[in-house]
């Protein structure tokens, strides 16, 4: 295959992948856009391996067992994947995602190792330079591929661990680990490891280079222990970007434009989510790239107080009645309702709702359930009409004039203690304002705190009643007593 044919066919998959971003911004064009996706990394896979096929006839190596080993891996990797999407549930996609970002930046570590080992096995050494001599400009390369690639892997087992919190680990929990002196701490570790960078840079020495990379592994873990609760969002973004970069920088190292761009992609992609996620979150941008912007939330995920309060409490058959005799009905989903599997049946309360006359929307806050844009995936599986769903900003000023707001497994996106409490670990952060309307129905299975591990005192107001039980369930309850229900 010709150079100028690769190039053509890198560029075809390069649009390919940005359709595939461009499609993947709207709930109406993700599915076109994750067919561009997966069209664009076909092209991709299969240019790649004609390009190393040729490169390794070039080279007169041993064309057979290369080629299995290739196809070995593809097949391994490619099983692997297929088997882990079809079994993956919804709600556990976020530590998918999280232990997938710890693969990326292991490989790039592992990569920038083998180039370092032998140079001229990727066609970076020239015969003029002495065996094993890297060019200076590679080592720039990876240093840096090296660094953000350990980070992201330790940073994203890390990740992993708080958000599937199934681990007693200390350091998996979800309550931030802090200490007197982090961030110097970090500073410092930061600018040592980029002093034995510089010295790799200047000597070409393996030592300078493994203790960077041990340096890069160790402040993984700690820039990522502070985090904790409701901030853990932005993390995962941060890390989709951190992993892209990674991509990059090692798509430098192994000359390979394809890597450069779908990095860069993936990179610059992260970062803007990123960026959206703090300013829904109100946090700074420049402390969540830097870690740690967490470590002032001592209490997260403390529970609360465990004193018992008393709280307002209805049956299915209550809310529909109430449901029914409304005007005006906001529904707020969140983590519980994908729990459960409820949008089906709530998609199916809706429908009755409205065909009784009452005006019936959907408010989604940018961090409910466990994956940017978990609710919205989750509404567009139940074929909820795109025009009733409001993100918060559009809806938030209309809570006043609502007659019911129906949460349904939601509690951290709609906890008042965001805007009441200074001292809460989600202070400052938007909320949906649900404690607003006339009446709140809250549905979820008992008084447990949500992901940030706070009280809410949404659930203790007067205006609010309880309904106990799975979403599933409750829903459904609903949805056989609405017709029976007077308007
Ligand atoms: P929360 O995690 O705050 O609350 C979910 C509630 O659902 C729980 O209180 C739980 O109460 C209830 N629940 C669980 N299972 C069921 C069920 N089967 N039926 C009914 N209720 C159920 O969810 P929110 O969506 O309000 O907030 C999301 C949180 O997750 C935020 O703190 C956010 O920062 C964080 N997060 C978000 C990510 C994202 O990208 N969107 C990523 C990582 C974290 P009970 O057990 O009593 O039923």
């Amino acid at each position: 295959m010709s150079i100028n044919l690769v190039t053509l066919l890198y560029l075809l998959a390069s649009v390919c992948f940005i359709q595939a971003l461009k499609g993947l911004s709207n709930p109406r064009s993700a599915r076109a856009g994750n067919a561009f996706g997966i069209a664009g990394m076909i092209v991709a896979v299969c240019t790649t391996m004609s390009l190393i096929f040729k490169q390794a006839q070039d080279l007169g190596s041993d064309l057979q067992t290369g080629f299995s080993l290739l196809l070995a891996a593809l097949v391994v990797g490619g099983t692997i994947g297929a088997i882990l999407a079809r079994r993956v549930e919804m709600t556990k996609m976020p530590e998918l995602v999280a232990a997938m970002h710890s693969l990326i930046g292991l490989a790039a570590v592992c990569i920038a190792y083998a180039v370092v080992s032998e140079p001229q096995a990727f066609g970076l050494a020239s015969e003029s330079m002495p065996k094993g001599f890297l060019p200076f400009g590679n080592r720039i390369e990876l240093v840096i591929g090296t660094f953000v690639g350990a980070i992201t892997f330790s940073g994203s087992v890390i990740a992993f661990g708080k958000l599937s919190g199934k681990y007693k680990f200390r350091l998996f929990q979800g309550a931030p680990v802090v200490y007197p002196g982090q961030h110097l701490t970090n500073l410092i570790l930061a600018l040592v490891m980029l002093g034995f960078g510089a010295m790799f840079y200047l000597t070409q020495e393996w030592t300078s280079f493994l203790i960077m990379t041990a340096i890069a592994f160790v402040l993984g873990v700690l820039i990522i222990i502070p985090i904790g609760g409701a901030d853990m969002p932005v993390v995962v973004s941060m890390l989709n970007s951190y992993s892209g970069w990674a991509a990059a920088g090692i798509g430098f190292s192994l000359n390979n434009a394809m890597l450069i761009i779908a990095g860069s992609l993936v990179g610059s992609s992260g970062a803007i989510l990123s960026y959206i996620m703090c300013k829904a979150m109100n946090r700074s941008f420049i402390s969540v790239i830097l870690g740690g912007f967490g470590a002032e939330a001592g209490s997260a995920a403390d529970g609360g107080s465990k004193e018992q309060r008393p709280v307002k409490s209805g049956s299915a058959d209550d809310a529909t009645f109430m449901l029914s005799n409304a005007e005006s009905v906001v529904i707020v989903p969140g983590y519980g309702l994908a729990v459960a599997r409820a949008q089906h049946a709530l998609k199916e309360l809706t429908d009755k709702l409205v065909e009784q006359g009452v005006q019936v929307r959907y408010a989604i806050h940018p961090v409910a359930g466990r994956m940017p844009g978990h609710m919205n995936v989750l509404l567009a599986e139940a074929e909820v009409p795109y025009d009733l769903v409001y993100e918060m900003d559009d809806i938030n000023n209309e809570f006043g004039s609502t007659d019911i707001v129906l949460v349904l497994g939601a509690n951290d996106v709609v906890n008042p203690a965001a805007k009441t409490d200074p001292k809460s670990p989600i202070a400052g952060m938007p909320i949906i304002e649900a404690y607003k309307a006339r009446t709140v129905i809250v549905n979820k299975r008992s008084m447990a705190s949500g992901y940030a591990g706070l009280e809410n005192e949404l659930f203790h107001m007067d205006k609010t009643m309880m309904v106990f039980g799975d979403a599933k369930k409750v829903i459904e309850d609903m949805v056989k007593s609405v017709s029976g229900s007077v308007h």
